[in-house]
């Protein structure tokens, strides 16, 4: 078995690492009973604890085991803003020190949480901030979930009566470039002694790793959200290189054999960028793409961010592409990345902090402070 690179840090494991059978080998090893590894695994999936000592229906010689034998803390706030629409966007810092956005949405009915699957991204998507930062590593599947956890214990410390009921892999990396992690996290959300959400509530976003594709849909078939961007296949080999080792043409023959939930199908996301993706002619290459697929397109106008040449689709563009799709019976609803003012899109807030790191503290001090000034103070539009 391949050594993680995190293990080079870590003297302990972090718990959150361990599948149920896991847990129950680990009490078997310790001449417990399989019972014991269950009361485990609800105090930290369900009772949300991840402190041993407040397990208080184990023996204390199994609690002082717990503590001493693994690592607790998974992350430490780097920073936390909140937008506002209320969105509130959590910079984390791993246990090898390095940085990972999650942001946490309310809504009436559910609380969603966009997570991280990488440190950074290898696909290097032309539009795209964390594509820009490169990769630094991938997420154990116990930081992967340990984002729910974590998100789940500020409610509660909040006082907040509510628990994260939808998942979606849109923060950093890309979640099928890290499959094997990626998948355990997904059971362990599902799983009903785990977190037990709906497999309908879990979604991961892909640009497009088609052998991955296949193997989810037959292992654990979770929603699907597709980065598409356009539906041209030069256009989208430039702006994804990883189109250029599965086409569109490749991508599609994938999704159609996808057991995708009949009532929503899949998600097709598309960054609306003037004068690059949003003409008639594309909205067109668009539709003849997603035939024969039960498909919806959430427009998403690109967040503008430094270093990028790329500014978004005026309304007038974004209107006449979204009349297009629906007349066509193709739902395209208009999403703006929520939390803009806070840098919500896609790596954003840990690209910020990575320049931050090279300038003047008296500088970041200034810039912090304008930062925060404008979450306050900044409106969002949004169509939705
Ligand atoms: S859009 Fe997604 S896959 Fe592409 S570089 Fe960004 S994080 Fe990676």
């Amino acid at each position: 078995m391949k050594t993680h690179p995190l293990q080079l840090y870590l003297t302990k494991e972090n718990p959150l690492d361990l599948s149920i059978g896991d847990w129950h080998r680990w009490c078997q090893d310790k001449g417990l009973p399989k019972f014991t590894g269950n009361q485990i695994i609800q105090w930290i999936y369900q009772k949300n604890q991840l402190d041993p000592s407040h397990f208080t229906n184990l023996p204390l010689k199994v609690r002082e085991a717990l503590t001493h034998s693994f690592s607790w803390e998974i992350f430490t706030i780097e920073a936390h803003l909140i937008s506002q629409d209320l969105s509130e966007k959590f910079l984390l810092k791993t246990a090898d020190g390095l940085l990972i956005e999650m942001v946490l949405m309310p809504y009436e009915n559910r609380l969603t949480l966009c997570i991280s699957s990488q440190v950074g991204c290898r696909m290097g998507c032309t539009f795209c901030q964390t594509g820009k930062m490169g990769f630094k590593r991938n997420l154990t599947s116990g930081e992967i979930i340990g984002q729910i956890l974590f998100a789940n214990q500020r409610l509660r410390r909040e006082g907040k009566d509510r628990t994260v009921t939808n998942v979606v892999f849109m923060g950093m990396g890309e979640p099928l470039d890290n499959y094997e992690a990626v998948v355990k996290a997904c059971s362990m959300m599902i799983e009903p002694q785990g977190l037990g959400l709906s497999k309908s509530r879990v979604t991961i976003s892909t640009s497009g790793l088609v052998p991955e594709i296949r193997n989810l849909g037959k292992e654990l078939p979770v929603r699907l959200a597709i980065s598409l961007h356009t539906a041209v296949e030069e256009e989208r080999s430039k702006m994804m290189p990883i189109n250029r080792k599965y086409s569109l043409k490749t991508l599609k023959e994938a999704l159609l054999e996808y057991p995708a939930p009949a009532r929503t199908g899949i998600t097709f996301e598309y960054v609306m960028i003037q004068g690059e993706n949003d003409t008639i002619a594309h909205a067109k290459a668009l539709v003849k793409y997603v035939h024969g697929l039960k498909a919806s397109v959430n427009l998403i106008p690109i967040n503008h961010f430094p270093g990028i040449d790329m500014e978004p689709s005026d309304a007038e563009r974004i209107r006449q592409f979204q009349l297009y799709l629906s007349e066509r019976s193709i739902p395209a609803p208009v999403r703006y990345s929520r939390g803009q003012d806070i840098s919500g899109g896609c790596g954003q807030l840990a690209a910020k902090n990575e320049e931050e790191l090279n300038i003047d503290p008296r500088q970041l001090h200034a810039q912090r402070r304008q930062l925060n000034r404008t979450s306050q103070t900044t409106p969002l539009q949004s169509y939705t």
